[in-house]
């Protein structure tokens, strides 16, 4: 491989790797997919044929600055001949790009790795550990343990503060009854709580409820201080909620559901959910095409998967961008999944 041979020859040069030799390999090598058009199933397959290859660039993702040792943290590191080991000079501990990562106890080929999380980014509605199965041929337990491993590292990504304009808008998911109604029919589903700004960033919530005082927690945890205006729809428990968060009830807006009224123009101002709700039409459609049945304790996961994806759709970077938050994620988060 001719990346391998680059790659091999700065180590070669100098028994410690320089700290700018990662960040220069980073920004100028074109070839992975870091700048351009999104990354296909063939650039993957032509940039990241082998393990080593796939090794080279979480190596790279992992240690921008350079490799440093996972136990001491000291970046005097050289490379063993055994590739993809690294020794730290300092306490001669031993190891990989991949430890103590979520990659770490997988007996999974990397490659196998690096194709899965295309396929999960790419697939705007979502895709099942069912399909992944069939798609890889791999067994189901693997493609199930897949799937969640790469929503938990998308569930880490960090998420600023909401402003400008925010609508904030709570939907029913799963059941069989449609629409709000009395509690007695919603016995079954699940509440999620959607927050967009408009020409921003969007977030999903698996909510207990839709008490002012769990929507309180949210408005506090995402909407900025500074924010002009939140838009809701007249659900009652809003203005509580809002009052609860510290936000000036001057800055919230309503539309009308219940009389019907879905858009209305207010000195040029659009008062409408409509844009926290295309989001939650498009996780609808997700949960029915790709998922069919989803299970309450998995839900949240769910919706960060979807949310990740959506806020980052025009991103060019998204595969890159995924893998980066893969090798960087603390694999304690993980140690619950299967409890
Ligand atoms: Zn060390």
């Amino acid at each position: 491989m001719e990346g391998d041979a680059d790659a091999r020859s700065i180590w070669r040069k100098s028994r410690f790797i320089p700290a700018t030799s990662f960040l220069v390999g980073i920004r100028c090598k074109g070839d992975f997919g870091l700048r351009g058009g999104g990354m296909t199933l063939p650039d993957v397959n032509r940039l990241f044929p082998t393990d080593a290859r796939c090794r080279e660039l979480l190596t790279r993702l992992r240690w921008p600055e350079g490799v440093m040792c996972p136990r001491c943290k000291d970046t005097r590191v050289s490379v063993l001949k055994d590739y993809g080991r690294f020794e730290c000079v300092a306490c001669e501990y031993q190891f990989t790009a991949t430890a103590g990562t979520i990659f770490h106890d997988s007996h999974l080929p990397l490659t196998k790795w690096f194709l899965a999380v295309l396929l999960l980014v790419e697939a705007k509605k979502g895709m099942s550990a069912k399909q992944l199965q069939r798609t890889l041929g791999m067994g189901y337990k693997t493609a199930w343990y897949l799937c969640h491993r790469i929503r938990k590292a998308m569930a880490g990504a960090h998420k600023p503060m909401l402003d400008g304009t925010v609508e904030m808008d709570e939907t029913y998911i799963g059941g069989k009854n449609r629409g709000r109604g009395p509690e007695s029919r919603l016995d079954n589903k699940e509440i999620v709580i959607g927050i967009r700004q408009r020409g921003g960033e969007l977030r999903f919530f698996h909510a207990e409820d839709a008490k002012s005082g769990t929507l309180a927690k949210y408005v506090k945890e995402n909407i900025s201080q500074d924010v002009e205006v939140i838009v809701t729809d007249d659900f009652q428990a809003y203005p509580f909620a809002f009052k609860r968060a510290g936000q000036a009830q001057s800055k919230h807006k309503k539309v009308n559901h219940s009389a019907k009224e879905y858009v209305r123009d207010e000195d040029g101002f659009c008062v409408t959910t409509n844009t926290v709700e295309s989001a939650f039409s498009l996780l609808k459609r997700g949960i029915i095409g790709s998922w069919h049945k989803i299970s309450a304790k998995h839900l949240q996961a769910y919706l960060a998967e979807m949310e990740f994806r959506f806020n980052r759709r025009k991103r060019s970077d998204l595969f890159i961008d995924t893998l980066r938050h893969m090798i960087t994620a603390d694999p304690l988060t993980f140690e619950k999944l299967t409890a």
